[in-house]
C-alpha cells in the first residue's frame, strides 16, 4: 500500500509520533505520498531516498525569493494546461497527479488531487498545437503523464502523432523509477508511432534505481523509446561528487543519458534543500574528467520568472590578451590562439 499520509509514515515507522502534528501542517500544504518501490528504496529514514519524500517541518520556512510559480508556467500559458515559451517547443500539462510527491517540487503548489486536465482544457490545447506549426515538439508533463490510464495515455499520444508538423513527443515522468509496473508492455506499445519518442526520467539516488525500475527502463529502450534523465541538485540527498557519480554511471548503464542536472528551483518550502551554484559548480567540476562525458549532464538554472533554461555549470575559457585561456579538467591552465 501506497503512504499517503503522516499517519502512514508514523504507522511504518519512518516519522516520530511526537513529530506528527507539524507534519500533518505540512501535509495540508504540500502532500505526502510515496509508492510500495520508493518505500522498498528507502534504507534508513535520513537517508537519500527518505529525504525527498518524508515531510519536514522545514518546510513551512518561505525565504524571501521563493516564489508560488518559481519557472513561470503561467507566464506562457496561451489555453489552460499548456506552456509555450519557447518556439518550437509546448508544455502539455496532461494531469496534475503524481505517482509521489517531492517534497522539493519545483510545481508543488499545483501538483497533487485535482487530477487530469479536463476534456475541454485537452482539446483546447491539441487545437493550439495543431494550429501552430511552429511547435515540432510536445512536452507531457504535470504532474506525470504515466499516472493517465493507459487508454487515455494512448489515445493523447495518438492525436499528437497524427499532428503532421510535430516531430517529437516528450515524456518527464517519474513513473519508471517510482511505480516501474505501471510501465507495462501494452502502455509502451501505445506510445510509439510517427513522431519520435522520447521518456526523460526524474531520478536523484543510484538507490532509487531498484531492479523493478530497470527492468521497466528496458522494457522501453528495448521498445525503440530513447531515455534521458534529469536530476535536481538536493542538499543532503545528492550534493556530493561521489553520490552524482554513483547515479550517473548506474544510468547509462541502464541505458539513460543523463540530460540535465537542475539547479534547486524557488518552490515555496524547499530552502533546505538548496546548494548555492558555486557548490553545484565544484561538484560538475569535480565529475568532468572522472567520469565518461557521456554520463555527464548539463548543469543548468530555470531563471525565475519564466526567462528560460540556461547552462550554468564551470567555466574552463577566458579571453586572454591574445589568445584565449583555458583549463583542463585538473584546473591547469593552456593557451589557445584562433585563426587571424
Ligand atoms: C524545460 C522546459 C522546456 C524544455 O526545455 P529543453 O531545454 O528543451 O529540455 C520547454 N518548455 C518549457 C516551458 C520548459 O520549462
Ligand atoms: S514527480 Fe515531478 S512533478 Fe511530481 S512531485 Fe515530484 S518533482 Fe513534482
Amino acid at each position: 500500500m501506497a503512504l499517503s499520509s503522516v499517519a502512514d509514515l508514523v504507522g511504518d515507522g519512518l516519522v516520530d509520533a511526537a513529530d506528527a502534528p507539524v507534519l500533518e501542517t505540512v501535509g495540508q500544504s504540500f502532500q505526502v505520498l510515496l509508492t510500495d518501490t520508493m518505500r522498498g528504496a528507502i534504507a534508513t529514514p535520513n537517508d537519500g531516498v527518505a529525504r525527498q519524500f518524508l515531510p519536514s517541518a522545514a518546510e513551512l520556512i518561505t525565504r524571501p525569493e521563493e516564489m508560488t510559480d518559481p519557472i513561470g508556467d503561467a507566464v506562457h500559458a496561451p489555453v489552460p494546461g499548456l506552456t509555450h515559451r519557447y518556439p518550437d517547443r509546448v508544455i502539455l500539462h496532461v494531469t496534475q497527479t503524481c505517482a509521489v510527491y517531492c517534497r522539493f517540487c519545483f510545481r508543488r503548489e499545483t501538483v497533487g488531487a485535482t487530477g487530469v486536465l479536463p476534456d475541454a482544457d485537452l482539446e483546447g490545447a491539441l487545437g493550439y498545437i495543431a494550429a501552430t506549426p511552429a511547435v515540432r515538439e510536445v512536452i507531457l508533463t504535470g504532474g506525470d503523464p504515466f499516472t493517465l490510464s493507459p487508454r487515455r495515455l494512448g489515445a493523447i499520444m495518438a492525436r499528437l502523432h497524427g499532428v503532421p508538423h510535430v516531430d517529437m513527443i516528450r515524456l518527464h515522468t517519474r513513473v519508471p523509477v517510482v511505480a516501474p509496473e505501471l510501465i507495462t508492455d501494452g502502455v509502451v506499445a501505445a506510445m510509439v508511432g510517427r513522431a519520435a519518442v522520447f521518456v526523460v526520467i526524474h531520478t536523484n539516488h543510484a538507490q532509487e534505481l531498484t531492479d523493478a525500475a530497470g527492468a521497466a527502463l528496458a522494457r522501453l529502450v528495448n521498445a525503440g523509446v530513447p531515455l534521458l534523465s534529469q536530476t535536481v541538485l538536493l542538499r543532503g540527498v545528492n550534493d556530493s561528487v561521489a553520490v552524482l557519480e554513483a547515479l550517473f554511471r548506474a544510468l547509462i548503464g541502464l541505458r539513460v543519458k543523463p540530460y540535465y542536472l537542475h539547479h534547486c528551483d524557488l518552490a515555496r518550502g524547499a530552502g533546505h534543500f538548496r546548494t548555492t551554484i558555486a557548490a553545484g559548480q565544484a561538484i560538475m567540476a569535480g565529475l568532468r574528467g572522472r567520469l565518461s562525458g557521456m554520463a555527464i549532464p548539463l548543469y543548468v538554472l530555470d531563471i525565475p520568472g519564466g526567462f528560460g533554461k540556461v547552462p550554468i555549470g564551470p567555466g574552463y575559457v577566458e579571453a586572454g590578451d591574445d589568445a584565449w585561456v583555458v583549463a583542463d579538467p585538473q584546473g591547469r591552465q593552456h593557451s589557445y590562439s584562433d585563426p587571424d
